[in-house]
């Protein structure tokens, strides 16, 4: 349990129960920890982060009532929308019970939650705390979302997939194809999630030379605050954030490898794959004489435990000991080893973060939402990723894996992604715009908590 003593106010986080946004809100907490803050995190039952893990947080389940629906991923919009309508009324109760019997130097100051958690800010305005919202996407994935009304009315949503390839006006890299939705089908729930209401600022997992106009575009349409302040693994405290447990089997294997000589492989904890892609893209690794680190969580592909049990007994036996494949790896640790030298990604934000920050380039195979924009622009305006085409097949795989970790095409993206990633170190240390921001996100936490009634 915290000491209470010497902390300023406490912070409410609200994050929605999926790893890639429970990681950026825990490193928040930490980052907010580390500045004087008491943090309580308010999570739902299902996949609930690890209490044991933060002794420095107070942790408050909500009742989610999702445990009957299908939380596999085809019906994540399902799960969104019920943890939207169930997580009200038990957030409500615990702030009221926990606002009766505050102490004065442990008043809730404020509370940040996740876009995801929209039903949060009744909450907020219900309790009269000041809300903020955490982005943990590229802020160029909203400046797509906000411009579906214009594509939709210009009559480019939906597009006839002959025109998939279409530039589209005033978004530039994307192509149609790159939009951050599949369909109509998700139009009403990014409506949900693309509002401000009546937050009082935005903080955003980015950083700011490397979306400073899609920022600024942002900023004058929102006309509150916003604090990019990441990428948030370098700015926190090192913590464990993990849902899956992490086999650290691979940092032994990795240590007897040559420097940039493995390609790391991993799509994240959503994204799945056919079992044709899987089997293809086994027989690309193989062929590619690269050794490889494979990560195949349960479920990559449809309903399998034991993805690796699909695999053909002659692929294996090729692949041998120049392959090693992990349920969950400690993908920080994969990534800043001197033996990674790519990363065949699905392009998740904090992976795309993760990835730059330690000077790997990628090759990109973006499945769904923010993934697609986040491939464009490492592929086509950051220069550090290449591009996989959706027909994902062995001899396809193979020539990228060759062009990325052997010639020479790929040891100049290697040297962008360097040069990108020391920007990124410069961004967190004193006197950097992230640690600025962080500065100035502090002072506006204080300043909203001061004029809260005592
Ligand atoms: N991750 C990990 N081990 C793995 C695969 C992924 O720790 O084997 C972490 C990764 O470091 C990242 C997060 O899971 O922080 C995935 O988030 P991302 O935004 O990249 O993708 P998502 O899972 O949300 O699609």
């Amino acid at each position: 349990m915290e000491n209470q003593g010497t902390r300023r106010c406490r912070v409410v986080l609200v994050p929605p129960p999926f790893q890639g946004h429970i990681t950026p809100m825990l490193q928040l907490g930490a980052i907010l920890h580390s500045k004087g803050f008491s943090i309580t995190v308010a999570h739902t039952e299902f996949n609930a982060p690890d209490s044991s893990k933060h002794p420095e947080f107070f942790f408050l389940p909500l009742s989610d009532n999702v445990s009957d629906i299908d939380s596999s991923f085809w019906n994540l919009l399902e799960v969104i929308t019920a943890i939207n309508v169930n997580c009200k009324e038990p957030l409500q109760r615990y702030l009221v019970q926990m606002m009766e019997k505050q102490e004065p130097h442990d008043q809730v100051c404020c509370i940040i939650y996740d876009s995801i958690m929209y039903f949060t800010d009744a909450v907020a305005n219900h309790m009269k705390l000041p809300s903020i919202i955490l982005r943990t996407t590229c802020a160029f994935n909203f400046v797509a979302w906000h411009a579906t009304p214009r594509l939709l009315a210009e009559g480019y949503i939906p597009l006839p997939e002959s025109l998939s390839n279409e530039l589209l006006p005033g978004l530039h890299p994307l192509r149609s194809k790159d939009l951050p939705f599949t369909g109509t089908g998700e139009l009403e729930l990014l409506e949900e999630l693309r509002k401000i209401r009546s937050s009082a600022a935005v903080v955003w997992n980015t950083v700011d030379f490397l979306e400073h106009s899609s920022l600024l575009q942002l900023q004058q349409q929102y006309q509150i605050p916003i604090f990019s302040i990441g990428p948030l693994h370098k700015m926190a405290p090192a913590l464990t954030t993990s849902l899956l447990k992490e086999d650290t089997s691979c940092v032994a294997w990795l240590d007897k490898q040559a420097p940039n000589s493995v390609i790391y492989v991993s799509m994240g904890s959503l994204a799945m794959v056919d079992k044709k892609e899987l089997t293809e893209t086994a027989w690309g690794l193989a062929n590619s004489d690269q050794p490889f680190l494979w990560v195949m969580r349960a479920g990559l592909v449809d309903g399998s435990d034991q993805c690796v049990d699909l695999l053909p007994k002659d692929l294996k036996e090729k692949i041998g000991e120049r392959g090693h494949i992990v349920k969950w790896a400690p993908q920080k640790e994969v990534l800043a080893h001197r033996a990674v030298g790519g990363f065949w990604s699905h392009c998740g934000w904090n992976s795309t973060l993760e990835s730059i920050c330690e000077g790997v380039p990628m090759i990109c195979r973006p499945g769904f939402s923010d993934q697609k924009v986040n491939s464009r622009f490492l592929t086509h305006i950051w220069r550090v990723g290449l591009e996989m085409e959706n027909v994902v097949e062995r001899r396809g795989i193979e020539r990228a894996i060759r062009r990325l970790m052997v010639e020479k095409e790929g040891e100049e993206m290697r040297q962008r992604a360097n040069e990108l990633g020391q920007k990124f170190k410069f961004c967190v240390q004193k006197g950097g715009s992230s640690y600025n921001s962080l500065n100035d996100l502090e002072e506006f936490i204080l300043s909203q908590s001061s004029s809260l009634p005592k």
